[in-house]
């Protein structure tokens, strides 16, 4: 089955009670059992519920892995990634990335003993001078969040192969339409569905998609062990957002590519980040291994003043001053001051994030009225 195909039937079966076209809300804490031990598969809303099952399986068909887990933000679903590791433990994990996830490493899992490395992914043999007897885990963010760097997946998997090494793709900004990472050889893929999964800004929801079945076995006793797992209603919600997922994104590619265009001949912006630019440094590992580039960039004014800037974060109408992004609706972001806030300065400027940087996530509005609004904020 095609993806477009997958996104609407995955995983998703008529209601046998009733033959319900759309999978209902399960909103249940708990299942009646004939006698003691013997149910029909479900026992307790924290270990299994229909509504979250029909999602874990969609998720997985349109990541062409076997397993699907759902989180109730995709913060959880690091949680249980991290949680797979000992004390001693190393990750080497890119240096540009999600602020919340740099935080969590950082601020909560540092203490319990596990070491993370920040590196420079864009040539993957640097990796190979972070790998010792230690490294139990690689973690890849690509595109990069919010320099839009690639990093290329199959290459890096390639290295940790054989090793014990799991590899761990947070695909939050490519979504499964441009780019699969268990195909390219990764162990784990992690999305924020909250982002384009949902697509349309109202949920919070994380996943993971797995073809190991150990691996399934351990992350699944994290998932009931540490509880963070979605409510039923997240999970319709999701399950709506999955079924016109390739159209949106579609639209998102076709207006980033515009907006990025746009905005690169503007006589007042001095940089755009983009990976659809052919001169951009991740070009040809873009093109090899997503189908599209997206509708996420960011860029620099040439007048990097703090006035030049917030001016334009607030000059926009149709683009919402707001965290998060893959929402139906256009979002402008400050990473320095909201989105990455949680990264310390010096970290952050030694990674090339600047505090005039400003990050979009285009939406699928009209092309003209976008570019109309981006125009006249810019002035
Ligand atoms: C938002 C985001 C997360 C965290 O997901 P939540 O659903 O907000 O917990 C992780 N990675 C990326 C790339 C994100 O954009």
């Amino acid at each position: 089955m095609k993806l477009a195909t997958k996104l609407i039937h995955a995983g998703i079966e008529p209601d046998p009670s009733t033959g319900a076209i759309m999978t209902p809300i399960y909103q249940t804490s708990t299942y009646v059992q004939a006698a003691p031990g013997k149910n029909k598969g479900y026992e307790y809303a924290r270990s299994q519920n229909p509504t979250r099952k029909v999602l874990e399986d969609a998720c997985a068909a349109i990541e062409n892995g076997k397993f699907g887990l759902c989180f109730s933000s995709g913060v959880a679903a690091t949680d249980a990634v991290i949680k797979l590791l000992q004390p001693g433990d190393e990750v080497i994990a890119c240096n540009d990335m999600y602020g919340g996830t740099y935080r969590l490493f950082t601020k909560v899992f540092e203490k319990f003993g596990i070491k993370f490395h920040y590196i420079n992914m864009q040539d993957a043999a640097n990796v190979k001078n972070f790998i010792n007897a230690n490294t139990k885990l690689i973690w890849i963010e690509t595109p990069t969040n919010p320099l839009m760097n690639i990093i290329d997946i199959a290459a890096v998997s390639a290295l940790a192969k054989g090793q014990n090494i799991l590899v761990c793709v947070d695909n939050t900004f490519a979504s499964p339409y441009l780019q699969n990472p268990l195909d390219l050889g990764a162990d784990i893929v992690l999305h924020s569905a909250t982002k384009y999964l949902g697509g349309h800004s109202d949920l919070i929801h994380g996943c993971l998609v797995i073809n190991d079945a150990d691996l399934r076995e351990k992350l699944y006793f994290l998932q009931k062990s540490c509880g963070a797992v979605p409510g039923p209603q997240d999970c319709f919600l999701v399950l709506r957002g999955l079924k016109t997922l390739h159209l949106r994104m579609q639209r998102h590619c076709e207006n980033g590519e515009k907006v990025a265009g746009f905005l690169r001949t503007h006589k007042k912006i001095d940089r755009v980040y983009w990976c659809g630019f052919e001169d951009h440094p991740g070009y040809d590992i873009a093109k090899k291994q997503m189908r599209g580039f997206g509708g996420m960039m960011s860029f620099e004014l040439k007048d990097n003043s703090k006035e030049a800037v917030t001016k334009v974060l607030s000059s926009t109408k149709i683009f919402a001053l707001a965290e998060s992004l893959g929402g139906v609706e256009s979002l402008i972001n400050h990473p320095a001051s909201m989105t990455h806030a949680s990264i310390p300065r010096e970290e952050r400027l030694k990674n090339g994030l600047t505090d005039s940087l400003i990050r979009l996530s285009v939406g699928i509005e009209d092309i003209d009225d976008l570019i109309d609004d981006l125009q006249q904020a810019i002035g």
